[in-house]
């Protein structure tokens, strides 16, 4: 029988869990993978995001440009700018604090500053002209590239109070440049294009690199952490940082991972115990197959013998060959004998069925116990000590009479007595007991028997079970007695209580309620 299982228990294990392990460790593989391009796609977003702000913040440097150029050329290289248009320029661009027009040598060099402010642009014109001069190598490669059709605006030098010096190259061959008051550029200047962008996933903030005080923010809570971070390009003391609201990028991304992941794993602990179902069915189909083939060639055993012995005894009585009056009483009491057992064994399978269809009729009436079980130890006595057993009956002292199936109760004694002879093995030793429980009394029969392992112990009740033994031939049986048992005991909202130990014996305790209802009314 447990080759079969074996054999369908690989089968499944080949067809539904060595796919699953392949499948689920394929999957966890390449959700590290899809996680990881995720997350590269995400970075690469995000440096994009803090990419347009620096490419916003050139596009206002260089509409600076394009208005100082236009201012330039009306006043048609006398560096006598329209006084209205500067003005004008200065009111309408609170960061600008001053700017500046030079000769490409550096040495010619004129400020120009917003009317209302300290002349601040004045003090700072000699330093101008250093930092031109110190800048001297960056300041011709700006006049090659303008050559080239290509004006850069670069950040040159740091002046005190947060101010940023920016030089270009105007058309007519000049140096320009302004001085911007850096916080207020990234205010008045970047803000609203930072607030467009942050909207409710990101905090973007703008941060001096080197007090690591915020400038600017999305969020007025501080950021320690970015996901990313950029120089701008204008101020380069300044950095841009940007974090998702709420969750860090790699918790998202692991959210994600774990939320695939768990799906998996619940996919494919269903799928085991799919095939754990599958497996059981089929364990328990093929099991219930082999004990009913048990079950016929059991019987048909059983049945053979006793038919053999009659069939013989008759026969040579019928012809007549035994002439003592001794010899033939023997054959008559073995007929007889056998005749029983032919019948015992046919009434408990019809008794069987007719519990297991529900047609057996339960005939509940009050009972002592201690009467019932002296009827079948007395029927039994002779019977069981002419075969050698020690047979004891310890009958309760007050044995409340309590209300059962007198008929039902015997029969359970009987399969019970039975079984302690079949399975006593040479210690031929059967105690009867009866007793009182706290609420209920019990009959137990004790052997000293070959025991029942505790495997077995939770299976010999199941129907057309027997413990598988080498020798099982020796001891026949149907498999049906302890089912029958159990079903007698339910009946009688009882319990059965087994204690057993291999190879030194076994004791079967049958409990019942004490109900009285029946004898009262
Ligand atoms: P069976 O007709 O085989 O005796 P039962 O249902 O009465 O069927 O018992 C089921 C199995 O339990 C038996 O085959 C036997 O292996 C085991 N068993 C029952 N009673 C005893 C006992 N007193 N000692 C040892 N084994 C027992």
């Amino acid at each position: 029988m447990a080759k079969p299982i074996k054999k369908i228990g690989l089968i499944l294990l080949i067809l539904i869990i060595l796919p699953i392990l392949f499948i689920s460790i394929r999957e966890i593989s390449s959700l590290n993978e899809n996680e990881s391009l995720i997350e590269s796609i995400y970075t690469k977003q995000l440096e994009s995001i803090l990419y347009s702000v620096n490419q916003y913040s050139e596009d206002v440097a260089r509409s600076w440009l394009t208005r100082i150029q236009s201012m330039v050329d009306e006043a048609d290289g006398t560096w006598k700018l329209p006084e209205a248009k500067t003005k004008q320029f200065f009111e309408t661009n609170y960061a600008l604090n001053y700017f500046f027009l030079a000769d490409s040598s550096g040495r010619e060099l004129k400020t120009f500053q917003r009317p209302d402010a300290l002349p601040r642009a004045v003090e700072d014109r000699e330093k101008i002209k250093l930092v031109l001069k110190e800048n001297q190598s960056m300041v011709s490669k700006l006049y090659k590239f303008k050559s080239g059709k290509f004006t850069k605006i670069y950040p040159v030098a740091d002046m005190p109070g947060s101010t940023q010096i920016m030089v270009f190259i105007l058309d007519n061959k000049m140096t320009g440049g302004f001085a911007i008051d850096k916080s207020t550029f990234v205010r008045q200047n970047l803000s609203s294009i930072i607030q467009s962008i942050g909207r409710e996933e990101f905090v973007v903030t703008v941060f001096d690199v080197n007090s690591k005080e915020d400038i600017y923010s999305t969020e007025r809570t501080k950021i320690s952490n970015y996901q990313q971070k950029k120089n701008l390009w204008l101020i380069p003391d300044y950095s841009l940082g940007i974090s998702l609201k709420g969750k860090s990028l790699e918790d998202l991304v692991k959210s994600g991972m774990y939320k695939n992941l768990f799906m998996m794993l619940g996919l494919s602990m269903l799928m085991l115990i799919f095939a754990w179902f599958v497996y059981r069915n089929f364990k328990q189909e093929v099991e219930l197959a082999q004990i009913k083939s048990d079950f016929v060639s059991n019987v048909s055993h059983e049945l053979r013998t006793p038919l053999a012995l009659i069939h013989m005894y008759a026969e040579t009585l019928t012809m007549g060959r035994v002439k003592s009056e001794e010899k033939r009483d023997e054959y008559y009491g073995i007929i007889q004998q056998e005749t029983e057992r032919l019948s015992k064994i046919v009434n408990r399978i019809l008794n069987f069925s007719k519990i297991e269809s529900g047609k057996w009729k339960y005939n509940f009436t009050a009972n002592d116990l201690n009467e019932i079980t002296g009827q079948i130890y007395t029927s039994y006595k002779f019977h069981l000590g002419s075969k050698g057993f020690d047979f004891q009956f310890e009958p309760a002292e007050h044995m409340p009479v309590t209300v059962m199936d007198k008929e039902a109760v015997s029969e359970s004694l009987i399969n019970l007595i039975d079984n302690a002879v079949k399975y006593s093995s040479d210690r031929k030793k059967i105690i009867v007991r009866t007793g009182v429980m706290d609420k209920s009394v019990f009959v137990e029969i004790e052997d000293n028997g070959i025991g029942i392992a505790v495997d077995d112990q939770k299976k010999i009740f199941d129907k057309f079970y027997r413990v598988p033994t080498e020798d099982v031939h020796n001891a026949k049986g149907t498999g049906l007695g302890l089912t029958l048992v159990k079903h007698i005991v339910d009946a009688h909202k009882g319990e059965i209580r087994l204690n057993s130990r291999l190879g030194k014996g076994t004791t079967f305790r049958l409990i019942f309620p004490v109900n009285t209802t029946h004898k009262e009314a």
